[in-house]
């Protein structure tokens, strides 16, 4: 993903303009509320790997973690994070589009209302959402590579995270059509050791029994289907100990 708007400032010779680094510490410190790495912050503003540290350091207490970042595009295929994700990236992509919050803003934006949409009708903000922010970031960098793809779902019109030149045709989600161990437990799911899963698991041969249906929710963020949604989400989260 590229850089917001205008072109970044350059960390050599050039002197930076002071607005322009307090606008990049300011989105520093919302991406690293969010749960943002340092390689995003990295990516995402022409600060330096110090400043970043430091910033990262008096926000969260503690240093930030090292390691790669997660590169699996698979991951976006199983069937709780698919849901996720799919939420996510039709929110992301209406921001980008049809706001004037534009890639990374509408990165941040656009995460906040899918945190907003995974803990709805709880009191308070328990636990990790699905989707972390890291992967948001990862997944809409999948999508510029034109690894990833939205397909529709035949019968209630969502459009979903799925593989590149997956075939369109008869597709079929994982809200519409949970797999067969949704809800069953870690521990059995252990013992049954489950196959790897795919997107090609997820999809049908078109027939005329699965006819979409005209009347079914139209694709996810559309004003209105929230409650829809929101009611996925939550049937789906219920089910979590399954996801990863
Ligand atoms: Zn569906």
């Amino acid at each position: 993903m590229s850089r917001s708007g205008e072109a970044p400032a350059k960390k050599t010779g050039v002197q930076k303009s002071v607005a322009k680094e307090a606008e990049e510490i300011l989105l520093a410190t919302e991406m690293i509320h969010l749960g943002a790495r340092l390689q995003v912050l990295q990516a995402e503003t022409s600060l330096s790997y110090d400043r970043l540290a430091r910033l990262y350091r008096e926000i969260k207490g503690c240093s930030p973690p090292k390691g790669m970042l997660p590169f699996s595009v698979d991951w976006f295929m199983t069937w709780l994070p698919n849901i996720h994700s799919s939420v996510f990236y039709n929110v992301y992509r209406f921001m980008d589009t049809h706001t004037p919050s534009k890639k990374v803003r509408a990165l941040v934006e656009g995460y906040r209302l899918y945190l907003e949409q995974a803990f709805v009708g709880r009191s308070e903000q328990v636990g990790e959402p699905v989707l972390s922010f890291t992967r948001a970031w990862m997944l809409i960098r999948f999508f510029d590579s034109k690894l990833l793809q939205l397909s529709a779902c035949e019968r209630c019109h969502g459009e979903f995270v799925a593989h590149a030149h997956d075939p369109q045709k008869g597709f079929v989600c994982a809200i519409c059509r949970p797999p067969p161990r949704a809800g069953k437990t870690r521990a059995g799911e252990r013992r049954t050791q489950p196959r790897k899963r795919d997107a090609t698991e997820v999809q049908v041969v078109a027939s005329a029994q699965g006819a979409a249906n005209e009347e079914t929710v139209g694709a996810l963020p559309k004003a209105g289907r929230k409650a829809e949604v929101a009611a996925a989400l939550r049937a789906a989260s219920e089910a979590k100990t399954l996801s990863d």
